[in-house]
């Protein structure tokens, strides 16, 4: 039984327990029976460790609300980061004692992303090895998903740059063989609908065959709609992103390109969350998308 939800919004909430509140009616009155947590707007990790006197306020607000909660690890979390591993590993970490606290069993975090950029060029280095780079990432997340087997742990495909990168979701072939290098009962998949798109530059067969492939590893999906235009997620607010159309711009269903119909006719032996991530500025047009999707799957 496929259930729906929508994405908070960390920068709206930005710790503000009385907005965080504010957002879960809205979902509440616009059907939705899930919800995903977006960890950096909740204020409950700081320092890479769980506030506990926080976390207890914050699910003070989540048990107002008759959801099926999923926490989003934070955007910039990235285990290619070797610098800065050791600190990931730890907001990993405290993200699995909140998650538990709160009841939440599935994690969604981006795959590692490792961007090839001009300093690497400039500096004249070779960019690392990315068969040695993505095996310390399976192992980590192997090792994080061995910590918790009572959480589900979901990688999401999360690129859409322009920059060449080093990353397991650089393709649907390599997300399937990090899964299956993890080989955990508990380690899933996230198809981000909208993000394959991106990556796929809008080409309408390419998303459909990656979401077909990729399907019987999933255990999360998200999707909100772009019009296929890669020029990387930052572009996507700022100047004239959204009104031209480029990058990762969360538009309600239907408002870009994306075949969403086609996409949902294939979720058929699917069980799980399908989380609408559409952005806090179309509102007023969850409603609508939720029950879209709830009728796209009952005819199905
Ligand atoms: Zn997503």
């Amino acid at each position: 039984m496929i259930k729906i939800g929508q994405s908070m919004h960390p920068n709206w909430v930005n710790g503000d327990l009385i907005k965080l509140d504010e957002e879960l009616r809205l979902f509440n009155k616009a059907g939705a029976e899930c919800c995903e947590l977006v960890l950096q707007g909740l204020d409950v990790v700081i320092g890479a460790r769980v506030i506990e006197q926080r976390m207890r306020a914050v699910i003070d607000v989540l048990r107002r609300h008759d959801f099926v909660y999923t926490l989003h690890l934070p955007h910039g979390l990235n285990l290619l980061d070797a610098e800065n591993l050791e600190v990931n590993m730890r907001v990993f970490r405290a993200a699995i004692d909140f998650a538990r606290a709160a009841g939440i069993s599935l994690l969604n975090h981006h795959a590692g992303m490792y961007k090839i950029d001009d300093k690497i060029k400039l500096d004249g280095k070779a960019p690392p090895d990315s068969n040695t780079m993505i095996k310390n990432e399976i192992e980590q997340v192997k090792s994080l998903a061995q910590e918790a087997p009572d959480i589900i742990f979901c990688m999401e495909n999360a690129l859409f740059g322009t920059d060449p990168e080093i990353s397991a979701a650089a393709g649907a072939d390599s997300m399937i063989e990090f899964y299956k290098q993890v080989d955990l009962p508990n380690f899933k998949l996230t198809f981000d609908i909208g993000h394959s798109y991106l990556w796929n530059k809008g080409d309408n067969s390419a998303l459909l065959g990656d979401m077909a492939k990729l399907l019987p590893y999933v255990g999360h999906i998200h999707l909100h709609d772009n019009c296929g235009v890669r020029v990387g997620m930052r572009a996507a607010f700022g100047g004239n992103g959204i009104v031209t159309g480029g990058g990762d711009i969360h538009l309600p269903l239907g408002w870009g390109n994306l075949p969403i119909i086609d996409a949902l006719a294939l979720t058929k032996d699917y069980e799980g969350i399908i989380n609408l991530e559409i952005e806090q500025r179309f509102k007023e047009y969850y409603g609508q998308c939720i029950a879209f999707v709830r009728e796209q799957i009952a005819s199905m």
